[in-house]
């Protein structure tokens, strides 16, 4: 079956053809690290994950590269202000690579508490400071870069196609150039290199053919992802909010540098939102993961509330509809912890739930298809099926909640058991009373009682 993939370069639904048959190389914009990440900034991630498995789903061989931006990126996307990192450090008291290295630690947790698929290769920008000068000695050789008192600057009218990722106005983006630009010559130009102001005064500098100083944010993704994927590759992921300036930049540097297609593939994750409005790690971020496991959900409930509302959509967040997904989320696991497998695949659902994922993927509306075959009481095959589709959710739905049955049910249920051996119904019913009282269900089955914690009134886990 075909994939369809939305490209925000060409703003159309395309069919996914990657440059080596049978392999996708991919590329995902990756954390900050100077603070935790939220879970605005994790539904991009879910997004990325999604699509990975989507991949891996329809037979790719998925090569994966994050990056960690540990050093360069500056709190104005202007070229300006301060290091994140460092500022981080000054604040807190210690070394950048601590902090770094903190909340990159931090990030992979919540990886795993979300069953997010780890990028076969993690980059961290401060590993690849030679690659990144090594590219821009190649801009600089074909004359796309100039000097100002504070760095070294891509020129954007030398690029022939700048902008055409975001579909910018350049005219009208450069129409009284002149303000606030400093000693830029265009608006839209952008940092490669920055000087140190003094040397000794930042924690992370480098030495260049330049002058002492540190990396811009944009040229580390180019020079990671084509040292680890090539010059052309498949696949590129972010939030919407890259699309007009980091990765209209690293595709013009990209591009400059190399002469050839950047990526093939643009693929956007629209934001979580909070009361209309995006959520930011400047406004103080809303949740983190940790933070909503601490008021009592569990990070796959904000997983499967992420799966109801399609990527390229904005998706509000409130406890509401949290409560709301972790609701459903229980009551489908519920349902399948009952199911048994009867060894057969239902084809008529996965048909169904593969031509939902492979256009563009809507993965909404392959959850309504995984409802349905639960709901639908004659459908063969319920297992396998749930199984599959669940290699693209991610949704552990088959995993079995351990849980730990307390001491003092335990002994009630052996005093029942002995009741019911010399059949006194009577008993054996008062104490399945009790119990159910604290809390927890007896079913008697041919391998003995089953025992089980209710959630509520109605709702057996
Ligand atoms: P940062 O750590 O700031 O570089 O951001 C990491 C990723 O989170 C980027 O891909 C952003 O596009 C994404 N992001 C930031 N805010 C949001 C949000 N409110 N919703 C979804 N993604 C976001
Ligand atoms: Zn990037």
């Amino acid at each position: 079956m075909e994939l369809k993939l939305y490209n925000t370069l060409t703003r159309r639904k395309e069919v996914f053809k990657p440059i080596h048959k049978g392999h996708v190389g991919m590329y995902s914009c990756g954390p900050t690290v100077y603070w935790y990440q939220h879970i605005g900034n994790l539904r991009t991630y879910i997004f990325s994950d999604i699509l990975k498995r989507v991949l891996i789903y329809n037979k790719y061989k998925v090569r994966h590269v994050m990056n960690v931006t540990d050093v360069g990126h500056l709190t104005s996307d202007a070229d300006e202000g301060e290091d994140k990192i460092e500022k981080a450090a000054r604040k807190e008291g210690k070394k950048a690579e601590d902090i770094a290295s903190y909340y990159w630690k931090v990030f992979r947790e919540d990886f795993k508490k979300l069953n997010i698929i780890e990028p076969d290769i993690w980059t961290k920008a401060t590993e690849y400071i030679k690659e990144q000068i090594e590219l821009i000695k190649k801009l600089e050789e074909k004359r796309y870069t100039y000097r100002t008192s504070d760095g070294i600057y891509f020129d954007t009218s030398k690029f022939k196609d700048y902008g055409k990722l975001a579909r910018l106005n350049i005219k009208g983006l450069q129409a009284g150039k002149r303000v606030g630009i400093g000693e830029k010559r265009n608006k839209t130009d952008f940092a490669l290199w920055k000087f140190s102001e003094k040397p000794g005064l930042r924690q992370q500098e480098w030495d260049s053919p330049w002058g002492v100083g540190f990396p811009g944010w944009h040229i580390e993704c180019s020079a990671m992802s084509m040292k680890h994927l090539g010059e052309t590759f498949d696949i590129h992921t972010g939030g919407i909010d890259h699309i007009p300036i980091h990765h209209t930049n690293e595709i013009a540097q990209s591009e400059a540098a190399t002469g050839k297609k950047f990526v093939n593939y643009w693929l956007h994750g629209n934001f979580l939102t909070f009361r209309g409005e995006k959520v930011a790690k400047s406004k103080g971020g809303l949740y983190t993961v940790s933070e909503l496991e601490k008021i009592g959900f569990a990070p796959m409930d904000y997983r499967y509330l992420c799966l109801t509302t399609h990527y390229r959509k904005p998706l509000n967040f409130s406890i509401k509809n949290l409560k709301s997904a972790k609701n459903s989320y229980q009551r489908l696991k519920n349902i399948i912890s009952e199911i048994e497998d009867d060894g057969k695949i239902n084809k008529k659902y996965l048909r169904e739930f593969e031509k939902a994922i492979n256009d563009d993927l809507e993965i909404p509306n392959a959850l309504q298809v995984l409802w349905n075959l639960v709901r639908d009481e004659k459908a063969e095959g319920k297992y396998r099926t749930i199984k599959k589709m669940d290699e693209v959710f991610g949704l552990d739905l088959l995993k079995k909640e351990e849980i730990k049955i307390p001491n003092e049910i335990m002994e009630f249920v052996e005093e029942r058991e002995k009741a019911r051996k010399s059949k006194n119904w009577k008993k054996s019913d008062e104490i399945r009373e009790k119990i159910k009282s604290l809390g927890y269900w007896v079913d008697d089955t041919d391998k003995g009682p089953v025992i089980k914690k209710l959630q509520n009134e109605n709702n057996i886990q």
